[in-house]
């Protein structure tokens, strides 16, 4: 009998993310696949969660989140992306960033609006698009020298009078890239002639190398009226299984990403909103701690994958490596990303996502892998050792 699945969903199957975990954990593989650390969050956060439980903050929370997290938000706004939110009117808590996508697209547009986004995406911002039938215009950041970047002709020629949004990813799973200020400011002036909203999904603000700094989009002279900023705690706090997120916009955006909100899950776990807010506020050195840490990891993972024949293109943000795999899976006798990435956790025990997933043609992700570094180093020098011995 065949499954019972929409005709909405039925394009998308499983994700990537459960696929290759599964195939990793099957295998007893590393797993470089899925994008989460192997190592627990901040104990400031835990112990203000349990505090929380305690004493009994167990019932609904308010449908735009708990007061004191959306306090904490705008704080965190204030510093790190360079805006001033009303935590009241302009501050939504969502179950992850994945959720905020969805009351992004389900709340503020309608059927047939078109959304400009970069390709590779990550594989909700499709989904959510489709469940909202927003039609989307892709944009692909190419390989460069060192790095990827959009064409400036291509994302002129993708906005036009039906545009209605442009969905940026900064620091960008899976390439890397950290969007400079030079495009920004393109966009936003792309933007404003089209009289588009961005959304900015900005989950990996803190995660950047080399002193680059994020910059939100939001901050940019004529955006913070046009603009969404999502982001979460999961990452910055790798804390991804709590799944809290958050979506920034103006009052008129924030009462459409509301009315979404409210369907989709009403409210978030309301103990998990009182430890988000005290690592907003209190999490600073656990966030340094973790930059150096993935600071080396990148440079362990990508100078080792180099020296097994991929190429890699250095992220400027982001706990991925997009590689170039074409010189070892031709040794292999491999041809694609995915016989790559089901090659991988059988023969040499390491998991790892074949990025065709994320792009609208298959094709142009086959020559691609991505691996996470959001591990502990035992683990990827693991993985290392192991992709030396059977890559050699
Ligand atoms: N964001 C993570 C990644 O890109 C995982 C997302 C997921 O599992 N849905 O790997």
């Amino acid at each position: 009998m065949s499954t019972a699945i929409s005709d909405r969903f039925r394009p998308f199957g499983t994700t990537i993310f459960t696929e290759m975990t599964a195939l990793a954990n099957k295998h007893q593989a590393v797993n470089l696949a899925q994008g989460f650390p192997d190592f627990d969050g901040p104990e400031i956060g835990k112990l203000a969660a349990k505090i929380a439980i305690d004493a009994g903050h167990n019932q609904y929370a308010p449908m735009p989140g708990v007061p004191i997290l959306r306090q904490a938000i705008a704080r965190w706004a204030n510093r790190i992306n360079g805006i001033d939110p009303d935590p009241d009117t302009e501050v939504t808590v969502t179950s992850g960033c994945t959720e905020a996508i969805a009351a992004t697209m389900l709340g503020l547009f309608n059927p047939g609006d078109e959304i400009v986004v970069f390709e590779p995406y990550y594989d909700s911002y499709r989904a959510c698009m489709a469940m909202a039938g927003v039609v989307a215009r892709l944009v692909t950041l190419h390989p460069t020298e060192t790095g990827f970047s959009y064409n400036d002709e291509e994302l002129q020629a993708a906005m036009s009078s039906r545009t209605k949004g442009v969905l940026i990813n900064t620091p960008h799973n899976p390439t890397g890239t950290v969007f400079n200020d030079r495009q920004l400011e393109q966009i936003t002036q792309l933007c404003i002639r089209h009289d588009a909203i961005a959304i900015s999904d900005e989950v990996y603000e803190r995660i950047t190398f080399d002193g680059i700094a994020h910059r939100s989009i939001a901050s940019i002279p004529g955006m913070r009226d046009r603009t969404v900023v999502l982001s979460s705690a999961g990452k910055s706090f790798s804390l991804t299984g709590w799944k809290v997120g958050w979506a920034i916009a103006p009052p008129r955006l924030s009462a459409g990403i509301r009315s979404a909100h409210q369907f989709l899950t009403f409210s978030v776990p309301t103990p998990l909103q009182h430890g988000v807010a005290a690592l907003l506020d209190e999490g600073e050195d656990e966030i340094t701690k973790l930059q150096a840490h993935y600071g080396s990891m990148r440079g362990l993972l990508g100078e080792s994958l180099s020296e097994l024949g991929f190429r890699v293109r250095v992220p400027a943000g982001s706990y991925f490596i997009m590689a170039e795999h074409t010189e070892v899976t031709q040794r292999l006798g491999l041809v694609s990303d995915v016989d790559l990435c089901r090659w991988l956790p059988e023969h040499a025990g390491v998991g790892a996502i074949p990025p065709s997933a994320f792009y609208s043609d298959p094709a142009d992700g086959a020559a691609f892998v991505r691996f996470a570094f959001c591990k502990q180093a035992k683990a990827v020098d693991e993985a290392i050792a192991r992709l030396r011995k059977a890559l050699a």
